[in-house]
């Protein structure tokens, strides 16, 4: 059916560098919703994942227009939109294109929905103006996705990535530092850089574990890794363990042409750069963090705290 409201869906999830986009509501949810240290879209009120029709999003192009006739880029939401099949997501695209002169369009992507679509497919989503993905990689380590129930592999991550730039669409892989806990940061960190050096993307955006929970302002909703927490086997990094694990990411990380970049408040150290020129620069610069004084670094863990 289709919907004639005044105002478009809005989505529930955006990237930040993607805050002056228009944001196109092509999927609602996560259909995955399986990561142990996730869980955030029925927390923040979509627990169930749908598929809108091509002509309600539409629609809301429509209404766009009328609300930003001069946006340059264009994302598409929520979790995964490509669930939406090539053909609705190519003919929403190829619509877009037609009613905005945009510069970029870009989606999330789960690495597994790539895998499936295979190589063909994604060429067809290039041909229909796709620019970017971002794919929360999380991490390189086998053993990591497994316990985090990511629903990815490496071997996955790897062959995809190969298909994307065949295609010509750039990369924007997410990490997320604390993913291993306590004990497996090491490996965690050592094989997510292994295999960027491997791939090379475009983009890795570097986060922090942030465990939502009744203390953290999401009333009624709890990260489902507490449940590990409690039960033992997951041990949460510390907030100077997660500032080592992003010294130790870059300091494995090859002088690639890959751009780095911390865009979120909940980082304790906010580097950027290329790492081709500036690696060296950002790894000075979280040195210069780490040889403060201990009640320095201290407060200024409290102070960054955590949020969405
Ligand atoms: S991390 Fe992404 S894929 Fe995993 S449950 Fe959350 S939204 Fe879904």
């Amino acid at each position: 059916m289709t919907s004639q409201k005044d105002m478009p869906e809005m989505l529930t999830i955006r990237p930040p560098s993607e805050w002056r986009s228009l944001l196109v509501r092509v999927t609602r949810g996560c259909k995955w919703n399986r990561c142990r240290f996730c869980g955030i879209y029925p927390a923040l009120g979509q627990s169930s994942f749908s598929i809108r029709t091509v002509a309600e999003v539409k629609h809301d192009i429509d209404l766009l227009r009328l609300l930003r006739p001069s946006a340059e880029t264009a994302f598409f939401g929520d979790a995964d939109p490509l669930e939406a099949g090539v053909d609705a997501f190519s003919e929403i695209a190829v619509y877009l294109r037609q009613v905005f002169l945009i510069k970029r369009l870009t989606c999330y992507a789960r690495a597994s929905t790539l895998y499936r679509l295979k190589e063909e497919s994604i060429h067809l989503l290039a041909r229909a103006g796709l620019n970017r993905v971002h794919i929360g990689l999380e991490s390189g380590d086998p053993e990591t996705l497994r316990f985090q129930r990511k629903g990815l592999s490496p071997k996955m991550v790897r062959q995809v990535s190969q298909w994307l730039k065949q295609a010509g669409i750039e990369i924007s892989f997410y990490v997320l530092l604390g993913l291993g806990g306590r004990d497996h940061w090491q490996q965690h960190i050592e094989k997510t850089a292994a295999l960027i050096n491997e791939i090379e993307p475009e983009f890795v955006r570097i986060r922090r574990l942030w465990l939502y929970g009744d203390e953290t302002g999401i009333a009624g909703a709890e990260c489902p890794l507490w449940r590990e927490i409690r039960a033992g086997s997951f041990i949460p990094q510390t907030a100077e363990g997660s500032v080592l694990e992003m010294r130790l990411l870059l300091a494995r990380l090859d002088r690639l042409s890959t751009f780095v970049a911390c865009d979120h408040q909940n980082n304790y150290v906010n580097v950027s750069g290329t790492l081709k020129e500036d690696r060296d620069e950002m790894l000075a610069e979280i040195d210069s963090f780490l040889v403060l004084p201990s009640e320095e670094r201290q407060a200024h863990y409290e102070e960054v705290g955590s949020q969405i």
